[in-house]
């Protein structure tokens, strides 16, 4: 059986959704990784009783394994490392090697805490170098040192992994938990695999699911794969999680492929965003977007580099700035709408024209909430992407949803309309 695990995120910043919580997904995916099977993740509030319930909780449910984030800082409101130490059995001695570590990096701070006294700094230096007996410590990427702390002689129950909040810390922090004796020790059972991703796009999840059943009853050995699908910014994603040396994985990547080849685009986990960044090679596009207010731009500078070949984009809500930045006659918005296929190729024209740029995206659109009409209701959108050679694919479509995923959306019918001028193909019908 493999190795289960739990993280047990605190602080009541995060519990409450005011900062959103970065370290259990991060978690998530380096256990992932590691083939160590995560089985809850919990939040809860600073209160010790309420860390010590979830840590009551995860070795109820058998984790071999918790990680907690949070907590380790100077004040007297950050208590995991307390927590822990009492919930197994080891009790708090003070590493006299770990607070020179952390008075070392403290004292070149002296500086600027002026108004504090070395005596009170010193004090919040003493409790954070308050390792329970037994355990290890992990040098700190700030000021608090990390723990890995198995269960007291004679105990049994999950071995604590005791990270800091601050998500850089976190990160940093991390490596050397994984390499501890303590850690082997407590992933023993931990299984060897390999994890495969599928995306697809243009094709509702539930035709995924009826190959699933298909695969299921041809392919040898289909029980041992672990199938996770979701529909993510309109793509449906498929990752696979099974043997290294296992046939049925290639026996269904050959099923999907076969029933799916027109809507599979990657097969080595690679994004579209990914995709379209390759495919450019540097040649300049420009954007012109309306409803989806700049988000498309924003989306096609996410990649290190990308401002290299990304020109520029213009948001135009208003129809004279579309006339006097973009060009757009001001004629076919009255004749056609500002929301038309037409305005759209107009659009693009305009990116090209007014960026010098070999190939231009367009979007315009009726993001909601309000704004529809009859014939042009919220969550009508016109797409044109173009090359300077005059080669245009366009699609116009109703989609459903609130704004915030219609304007995503968008972008993402548009990154997939890129691919496929920037790879010489046409739209499927
Ligand atoms: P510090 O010494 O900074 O107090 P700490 O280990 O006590 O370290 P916390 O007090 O729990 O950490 O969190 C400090 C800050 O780190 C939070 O205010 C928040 O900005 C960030 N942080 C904490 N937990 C998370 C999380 N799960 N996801 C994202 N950010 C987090
Ligand atoms: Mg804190």
């Amino acid at each position: 059986m493999s190795a289960r695990a739990g993280i047990v995120v605190t602080g009541t910043e995060v519990l409450t959704g005011r900062v959103r919580d970065r370290n259990g997904p991060w978690l998530a995916d380096r256990l992932l990784e590691l083939g160590i099977e995560l089985a809850h993740i919990t939040i809860c509030a600073d209160r010790p009783e309420d860390m010590e319930a979830q840590l009551r909780f995860m070795a109820d449910q058998g984790m071999d394994l918790v990680i907690t984030s949070g907590g380790l800082g100077p004040t007297a409101d950050d208590l995991t490392g307390e927590v822990v130490a009492a919930f197994q059995g080891r009790p708090l001695a003070l590493d006299e090697e770990m607070e020179e570590k952390i008075w070392q990096i403290l004292k070149p701070l002296m500086k600027r805490w002026s108004h504090l006294s070395e005596e009170s700094i010193r004090a919040s230096n003493r409790k954070q170098a308050m390792v329970p007996e037994g355990a290890l410590a992990i040098d700190p990427a700030g000021t608090a040192p990390g723990l890995v702390v198995p269960p007291a002689e004679g105990r049994s129950g999950p071995t604590v992994v005791v990270l800091p909040g601050p998500p850089r810390e976190l990160h940093a922090m991390w490596p050397a938990a994984v390499a501890s004796e303590e850690f082997a020790g407590a992933s023993a059972g931990r299984s060897e695999y390999e994890q495969d991703m599928l995306r697809l796009f243009g094709i509702p999840e539930s035709e995924i699911a009826e190959t699933l059943r298909v695969a299921e009853e041809q392919i040898a050995g289909f029980e041992d794969l672990e199938i996770t699908t979701c529909l993510r910014r309109g793509e449906v994603e498929v990752v696979v999680r099974h043997g290294a040396a296992s046939d049925s994985w290639p026996a269904l990547h050959a099923l999907i492929r076969e029933r799916h080849g027109n809507t599979l685009f990657s097969e080595d986990g690679s994004t579209v965003d990914r995709q379209v960044f390759d495919l450019l090679g540097g040649r300049p596009i420009a954007v012109a977007e309306s409803c989806s207010g700049g988000l498309l731009s924003a989306r096609l500078t996410e990649l290190p580099g990308s401002s290299g070949h990304v020109a520029g984009g213009v948001v135009s809500y208003s129809n004279t700035a579309k006339a006097e930045l973009l060009g757009v006659d001001p004629a076919l918005i009255e004749a056609e709408g500002a929301v038309s296929p037409e305005v759209a190729e107009a659009m693009a024209d305009g990116a090209l024209a007014r960026f010098g740029a070999d190939f231009a995206a367009a979007i315009t659109g009726v993001a909601g909430p309000d704004g529809g009409t009859e014939a042009k209701p919220v969550g009508y959108v016109c797409w044109c992407v173009k090359d300077a050679s005059g080669t245009v694919l366009a699609r116009d479509i109703r989609m459903p949803g609130d704004r915030t995923e219609i304007r995503d959306r968008s972008t993402t019918v548009a990154m997939h309309m890129l691919r496929r001028l920037l790879r010489g193909e046409d739209l499927p019908v």
